[in-house]
């Protein structure tokens, strides 16, 4: 159980992020719904935490802004006084061909799935550090461990977070902070749903289970490493794809 705990979990106004906000918020977390654009969305992600017996708070802030992360953290240590789960899944596809990439396409995909990551980190490590413990878990994806055409940004930018998960994982260690990342495959949500069904009868054909994912199988997965069970487990790459990269 989770009672007593502050999560944060990034882009949680749909998809995973909401999933994921809700089964920490079940197991008795308060969790702060952060969104960027979808104040609405964050809201209703809220009303469902609220609903399913859950507590928690919406926090806009878009994550690719080094100054307003710092913001926000500092925002909910000055309000909660402590800060011990931290979900960086907010993140954005701008698919193409490497060949008809445009800059601004690899540096926002960079910006939000990787530097925020980073920016997110940098500056909760502060509290988590003081208190001497806290469970950081980064949305990754199977993307970034296989690659896929059509999303060299994407990819980079995932395979990257894994890096960066295992290297703040041995700084943070001996302080008694975890940081793992999660790897999704093909889960079906808003960022899944305009791809051409061909396409998806493919990345299905590529699992062992023959179907796509869950946000919920996702989420149990997150809520486990945010868990007293995951105390022993760091530095790792958990796949959720229905053994699509094996
Ligand atoms: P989604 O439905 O498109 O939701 C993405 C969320 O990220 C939205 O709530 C969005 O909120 C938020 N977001 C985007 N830019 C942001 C920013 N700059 N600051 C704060 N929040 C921001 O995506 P999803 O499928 O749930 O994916 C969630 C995570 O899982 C992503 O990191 C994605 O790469 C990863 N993933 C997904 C799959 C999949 O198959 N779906 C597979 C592997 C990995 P706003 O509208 O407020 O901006």
């Amino acid at each position: 159980m989770l009672k007593g705990k502050i999560a944060l979990v990034t882009g949680a106004g749909r998809g995973i992020g909401r999933a994921v906000a809700l089964a920490l918020g079940k197991q008795g977390a308060f969790v702060v719904v952060n969104y960027n654009g979808s104040e609405e969305k964050a809201k209703e992600t809220l009303s469902l935490v609220k609903e399913a017996g859950g507590d928690g708070a919406v926090y806009g802030c878009n994550v690719a802004d080094f100054a307003a992360c710092g913001e926000m953290a500092a925002a909910l240590v000055k309000e909660y006084g402590h800060i011990d789960i931290l979900v960086n899944n907010a993140g954005i596809t701008r698919d193409n061909l490497l060949m008809k990439m445009s800059e601004e396409d690899f540096d926002q995909v960079m910006d939000v799935n990787l530097k925020g990551c980073f920016n997110t980190m940098r500056h909760f490590s502060r509290q988590f550090l003081k208190q001497r413990g806290g469970k950081i878990i980064n949305i990754s994806s199977v993307s970034g461990v296989i690659g896929n055409a059509g999303q060299a940004n994407y990819c980079a930018s995932k395979a990257g977070l894994i890096g960066l998960t295992k290297s703040v994982a041995r700084e943070l260690g001996s302080r008694g902070i975890t940081v793992n990342a999660v790897a999704p495959g093909f889960i079906e949500t808003e960022m899944t749903a305009g791809l051409p069904e061909g396409v998806k009868e493919a990345l299905m054909g590529q699992t062992i289970l023959k179907r796509a994912g869950r946000a919920e199988e996702v989420a149990q997965a997150v809520a486990f490493l945010a868990s007293e069970g995951a105390d022993y487990i760091t530095g790792q790459v958990i796949s959720v794809d229905g053994g699509m990269a094996v």
